[in-house]
């Protein structure tokens, strides 16, 4: 399998450590607020490494986190060390607690994973059951020379670590042009970073540690280490984030952790472009961070949303747009019509020639658009019904469109239409549309039949 790495520039063969047991780690969401769609375009990318890997035979060991504290805003300006705590920020607005802020946000964010078809990662972890692994490695650093200490926190040092930049392509002579000065004045190098935050005076901050430096919060970065560490070991196959992480979490990832355990913290750096609204910056203050409650609101499938980011190579930039939105859509309810109308044999073979095809494009970068088209190929092809449904069967492994589930109903189209618009509904907790279209579907004469596996079924009414 190629795959492009961000360290090396380059399309490589992708060769696990240890065959055995693939490690993947996604950098997953700030859970202070709902997780954008812009987001899920990353742990789309994420998913689609997780399932082709299974489906080329790796087990697969993957860690995704939810970051729960110490992820300040001045990220944004190019300094993770400045600004305000995200989570504080929302603490402070709604008056909740801020574990109550996390589990809201983290039950919506999980929501949504599943309605996008995500596979669950073998471990979600929380950054706040990770504070101790979090210390001990600032004091391993601590001890390797590698901090210092300033009246706000315990810093990295990164002149201490040769090879920063090397992801980023940052040096503190490029960093230094741009930073603020607020920031300058407490470090010595201007791509050094905090690993431990002191709790400000009186200050009573709604989440924070006792440690050997004081009553403070972790650095963000030292967050992904320390899981990537405890769960996944010293070196990780792959790593995953968007692009925006490159320069500076990610970098600084590699810096601490390399200077800790003395090893290659990363073999592949996988980073996703980012999706754009209406050909721009997606932002809060703009108005069009849009979510997936947004896209339900709208009537959408929920799953046009995955083939939507489909569409796109990941390195590529896609831009949403409530049209392409709906094309999308409307590709996803043909394909959900053309295979409700083939026959399913359980003896039947795959296509070699289509099965290969896909592979190649898998293989080739997960291109998906590459993937969708050798797809739509199969459809068009000469290939007989029911080797279609067993192809379409193992190539849904990896597009994880819930083809499966439409196929082989002798029943209208429209009937069709309305039963996989409900079962979408229905699996995305929106009881009240799934019901007035189950009503809608025996108004016309047929019924739907929910099976305890999770498939349904439409029959006409007797
Ligand atoms: P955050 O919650 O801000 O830490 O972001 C979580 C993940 O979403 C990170 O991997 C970001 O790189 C990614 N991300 C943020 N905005 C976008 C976007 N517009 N498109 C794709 N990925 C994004
Ligand atoms: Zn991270």
């Amino acid at each position: 399998m190629k795959l492009y790495n961000s360290l090396t520039k380059q399309v490589e063969n992708f060769s696990p450590m240890n065959p055995g047991e693939v490690t993947m780690y996604t950098c997953g969401p700030t859970v202070y607020d709902y997780v954008t769609i812009g987001n899920y375009r990353t742990y789309m990318l994420g998913d689609i490494l997780y399932r082709t890997l299974k489906y080329f035979d790796y087990p697969v060991k993957y860690i995704m986190n939810i970051t729960d504290v110490g992820h300040l805003t001045g990220d944004n300006e190019g300094d993770a060390d400045i600004g305000d705590d995200r989570m504080e920020t929302s603490v402070k607005k709604e008056g909740k607690t801020a574990q109550e802020i996390a589990d809201f946000y983290t039950k919506d964010f999980m929501k949504y994973f599943k309605v996008l078809n995500m596979k669950e990662p073998s471990k979600f972890t929380r950054a706040t059951s990770y504070i101790d692994q979090m210390i001990e490695l600032i004091v391993d650093l601590e001890d390797k020379g590698c901090t210092y200490q300033t009246e706000d926190g315990i810093y990295f040092d990164s002149s201490k670590y040769e090879r920063y930049g090397q992801l980023s392509g940052l040096t503190s002579d490029s960093v230094m042009e741009g930073a603020r000065v607020e920031s300058t004045v407490r470090k010595k190098n201007p791509t050094d970073f905090a690993l431990w935050k002191l709790s400000r005076g009186k200050e009573q901050r709604a989440q924070e540690w006792n440690s050997p430096w004081g009553v403070g919060f972790p650095g963000w970065h030292i967050e992904c280490s320390a899981m990537c560490l405890e769960e996944l070991g010293e070196t990780v196959d792959i790593h995953v984030g968007g692009e925006d992480l490159k320069m500076i979490h990610h970098q600084n990832e590699i810096a601490q952790s390399e200077s800790a355990t003395g090893k290659k913290f990363v073999n592949y750096w996988v980073h996703g472009a980012f999706l754009q609204v209406d050909g721009g910056r997606m932002g809060k203050s703009l108005g069009n961070a849009y979510t997936m409650e947004d896209v339900v609101e709208k009537g959408f499938i929920p799953l046009s949303m995955r083939y939507f980011y489909l569409t796109a190579h990941y390195r590529s930039s896609l831009n949403f747009t409530w049209t392409a939105l709906e094309s999308a859509q409307n590709s996803l309810k043909k394909i959900y019509t053309l295979v409700s109308g083939y026959a399913e044999d359980p003896g039947a073979k795959v296509s070699v020639d289509y099965m290969s095809r896909f592979d190649a494009a898998l293989n080739s970068d997960v291109n998906m658009p590459e993937a969708l088209a050798v797809l739509w190929d199969l459809f068009k092809s000469d290939v007989s019904e029911e080797s279609k449904v067993a192809t379409v069967v193992e190539m849904d492994k990896v597009l994880g469109l819930r083809m499966s589930e439409h196929i082989g109903f002798e029943i209208p189209k429209d009937i069709q239409n309305m039963a996989a618009t409900r079962e979408e509904y229905r699996k995305a907790g929106i009881w009240d549309k799934a019901d007035m279209l189950r009503r809608k579907i025996e108004e016309k004469g047929y019924v739907v039949e929910d099976h305890s596996s999770g498939m349904y079924r439409v029959k006409r009414k007797l």
